[in-house]
């Protein structure tokens, strides 16, 4: 690991301070990932921000019936909080089923928001990979590519999002708080990713030097049911090969609401909106979840590697929505 200076902010402002005095600093949090990474030479920060001491809030149940969640706040205690797992069954499950317990006591929410791609190149600094050295090239289009992207990928980068939360979140269409040296903003989680194109370096559009500060979720109907499922090579601390945010709410056997979103598939949570506009106002048959999935999979272009990827996904959007359809069922 080479050499950094350390410095601990007493508060957000302080934070976004010291970020703009130091261009190639990051903020430390739980450092599950930053110091990985860091060990292995693929991040090179100057100088880390500790951020840890600062109050960013906890879990707060909003007076619209969502919740706002610190960034400080650690994935155990979100998984873990009484009101997420009554109001957002989908966000604990799905934090729960990303890393270990040990891994989930470090996390924070902030951070998790900002993990980076398991992709085996972009961890191998003794190979050439676009989003960790722009312009040196993408050995995993023609090489290993099995974990990697079915959709939204480009010719600079076929990466996928490793994680679980923000799947969820998208889902949720829950937004990112954040404070730069302008002040308090928020977008989107669908907008605060982004697809490869030809800047593969950048995962987020969070601003350089911003600080995210927390979540916001909005409130989800009654009656509405969720699940996260994860399909992986085994059975726990692996991430997923595919993975599925969904919700449902049907009234009558007429879907009035569906939430679809897919982890470990492209460079970002995808939400599945051609399928969701297909399936509002239908009627909750199987015919109608498989129609939907095949028009969202038609825009997927598989690697020869990675093509299981897109019948696996079928199956489980397929399977989870009679799932959920059946729990939603009189
Ligand atoms: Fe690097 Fe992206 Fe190619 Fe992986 S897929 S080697 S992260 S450019």
């Amino acid at each position: 690991m080479r050499p950094f200076a350390y410095e601990r902010a007493a508060d957000a402002a302080a934070a976004v301070a010291l970020l703009a005095a130091h261009p190639r600093a990051k903020p430390l949090a739980g450092g599950t990932n930053l110091v990985d990474l860091m060990r292995l030479g693929v991040e090179d920060p100057d100088t880390l921000v500790d951020i840890n001491r600062i109050d960013f809030g906890g879990i707060d149940d909003l007076e619209a019936g969502g919740i706002r969640v610190g960034a400080g706040v650690r994935n155990s205690d979100l998984a873990g909080s009484l009101s997420v797992r009554v109001k957002f069954p989908v966000l604990a499950e799905a934090i729960l089923a990303g890393a270990s317990g040990q891994v989930r006591n470090m996390a924070s929410v902030g951070g998790n928001l900002l993990q980076r791609t398991r992709c085996l190149y972009f961890t191998d600094t003794t190979k050439p990979c676009n989003k960790r050295l722009p312009g040196s090239g993408c050995p995993a289009i023609a090489g290993s590519s099995r974990e990697l992207a079915i959709l939204g990928a480009s010719p600079s980068c076929i990466a996928t999002y490793p994680g679980d939360m923000a799947v969820a979140l998208s889902a949720l269409s829950a937004s990112v708080n954040f404070l730069t040296l302008d002040g308090e903003r928020e977008m989107a989680v669908d907008d605060f990713y982004r697809l490869p194109g030809d800047r593969p370096e950048l995962d987020t559009n969070l601003p350089a030097g911003a600080v995210i500060t927390g979540i916001t979720v909005p409130s989800l109907a009654a009656g509405v049911r969720s699940t996260y499922r994860k399909a992986r090579d085994r059975r726990s601390f692996a991430f997923g090969l595919v993975t599925l945010a969904a919700a449902l709410h049907i009234e009558g056997g007429i879907i009035v609401d569906v939430r679809l979103a897919f982890g470990g598939v492209a460079h970002k949570p995808w939400r599945a909106t051609r399928a969701e506009a297909l399936l509002r106002g239908s009627a909750a048959e199987i015919e109608r979840f498989e129609a939907a999935i095949d028009a969202e999979l038609a825009q997927a272009t598989p690697t020869e590697e990675n093509a299981f990827k897109v019948a696996l996904l079928r199956r489980l959007v397929v399977g989870t929505l009679v799932d959920l359809s059946l729990e939603a069922a009189p």
